[in-house]
């Protein structure tokens, strides 16, 4: 009885997450994004926190 109630409990959540990301595809992903998409300098690589310019001249892609 307690695993069905789990079981149950897992697949409500499991299935308002798939219901989130349907009804908001932008939220998630961006989070996620965000990380990756920390801007990077185009010359060297270097990431740019707060600024979108390098010390080496180039410019964050
Ligand atoms: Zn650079």
């Amino acid at each position: 009885m307690l695993t069905k109630v789990i079981i149950i409990f897992l697949a409500a959540m499991v299935l308002i997450a798939l219901i989130g990301r349907a009804l908001f595809p932008g939220a998630l992903p961006r989070v996620m994004r965000k990380r990756q998409k920390a801007p990077v300098c185009g010359k060297c690589g270097r990431y740019l926190i707060g600024t979108k310019t390098c010390d080496c001249g180039g410019k964050a892609k």
